[in-house]
């Protein structure tokens, strides 16, 4: 079975994202310095939102709106299917080397339940690394090891890692016939929920977080992996864990979820009080065969982890990332050909500001004239660093008023030299 992308969709590989980078990059620096602030809204919403926004008869509400159901299409709830589906469609495999490493960062969808940290779209960054040089228990190491990195350079303190390994896949066959034979005793006291999975998918029994499920489970004794070649592979990969001063706890109990994992997984649940029931950060492991089963060769293996971003956020807010605040300079017209005057102004100066890269610096200015008293209270509540007031008197001498809101200092200064001190203190702000 092979997969393509969508109709209508395009695949944004490694060599074009640097491009698309550049110009989010470009878009972001320009935004702060116009002194714009970013939104993101869910990308699915009501559809009477649309019809009543849009009008129940205009043609984006009756032919263009893209049915999903219809169509056969579904919102993404993960990257891991997606990635492998271009790796092969775009065959990457035979264009790099034997190893094609990948991240993504976007929105993922899943109709669940909301509560705390559960959504419906939320976002995860990821990586994914592909291709027949893939089975090594460093690479599983050095992918577990980056997933701690990133969460401790975000500034995150409380969290542990767990592993497991659940073989290859004769080793899950067998896992699930041990537990089909321990469990049948037992199968009527279980939740609804394991019930059903009992034939289809046994394993996920052991990560129930149903009360009684978890006391049946507790009492297993004997559970786990005999054959010598994975559990070599998973000792390996705990061995090179250690060598990198990882600390990991092992799980004999820790499955995930999903169909497509192989060997071994791992899970990072936080400790912090604010995400209660939903803590885990992000998750990941192995997919020796998920490749071949869309379509690939049988060599190509893979193995890949997601964070979610919403989650990390939650947990950071116990230990907040200190915002940093940019220098807002407000400029303060005191009649139409001032207004004028500024106007041109800015432009000059953010053209200047945007050649000079990312810069923490924004200008704003009302757009219409207003008692001075007004525009220097707004002016406060927004927390300009600066004024910059222009006044007939002003343009009368060819200068502007520049006061500092911090020291409440006030001086005149030429035009010039006002903009000679503004790109001065960007030189110094880029050294
Ligand atoms: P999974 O693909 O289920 O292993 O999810 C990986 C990570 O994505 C989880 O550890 C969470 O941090 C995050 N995540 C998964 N589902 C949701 C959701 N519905 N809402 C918010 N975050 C989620």
């Amino acid at each position: 079975m092979k997969f393509i992308a969508p109709r209508g969709t395009k695949d944004i590989l490694p060599e074009e994202a640097c491009n698309w980078n550049k110009i989010e990059e470009i878009s972001r620096t320009l935004f702060m310095i116009y002194g714009y602030e970013e939104i993101r809204t869910p990308i699915f919403e009501e559809l009477a939102l649309f019809a009543r926004s849009l009008g129940e008869t205009s043609d984006v509400v009756q032919k263009q709106m893209l049915n999903l159901e219809k169509e056969g299409l579904a919102l993404r709830p993960e990257g891991t299917a997606s990635v492998v589906r271009a790796y092969l469609e775009h065959s990457i495999d035979k264009k790099q080397s034997n190893l094609a490493k990948l991240f993504y960062i976007g929105p993922m969808f899943r109709g669940e339940r909301p509560q705390k940290g559960r959504l419906r779209q939320f976002h995860q960054i990821g990586v994914e690394v592909l291709g027949p040089d893939s089975s090594s228990p460093y690479l599983d190491a050095e992918v577990i090891a980056l997933s701690i990195h990133l969460l401790n350079t975000f500034g995150l303190k409380d969290f542990k890692l767990k592993i497991n390994s659940l073989g290859d896949k004769q080793d899950k066959i067998n896992l699930s016939a041990w537990l089909r034979e321990n469990l049948q005793k037992k199968r009527k006291d279980l939740c609804g929920d394991c019930q059903e999975r009992f034939e289809r998918n046994i394993l996920r029994v052991l990560d129930c977080r149903n009360l009684a499920c978890q006391e049946i489970i507790k009492d297993l004794k004997g559970f786990g992996l005999s054959n010598p070649k994975s559990k070599e592979y998973f000792k390996n990969v705990q061995e090179a864990l250690k060598d990198i001063g990882v600390s990991f706890e092992v799980d004999p109990f820790l499955v995930r979820g999903l169909d497509y994992y192989t060997q071994v997984v791992f899970e990072i649940s936080s400790e912090s009080e604010s995400l209660g029931s939903q803590n885990a950060l992000g998750a990941g492991g192995r997919y020796n065969t998920l490749i071949q089963d869309l379509g690939g060769g049988e060599k190509l293996g893979g193995l890949g982890f997601a964070l979610g971003v919403e989650r990390i956020l939650l947990a950071l807010k116990e230990n907040p990332v200190i915002k940093e605040k940019s220098l807002l300079y407000y400029f303060v017209a005191l009649d139409e050909d001032s207004l004028k005057v500024i106007f041109k102004r800015m432009n000059d100066l953010r053209q200047v500001m945007s050649k000079k890269g990312p810069i923490n610096k924004n200008l704003l200015s009302g757009y219409k004239i207003s008692p001075i008293k007004n525009q220097m209270s707004l002016a406060n509540k927004i927390n300009a660093r600066f004024v910059v007031i222009v006044g007939e008197n002003e343009r009368k001498e060819g200068v502007v008023t520049i006061k500092d809101m911090e020291t409440r200092n006030q001086q005149k200064k030429s035009w010039k030299e006002f903009e000679d001190m503004f790109t001065l203190q960007l030189m110094q702000e880029r050294a």
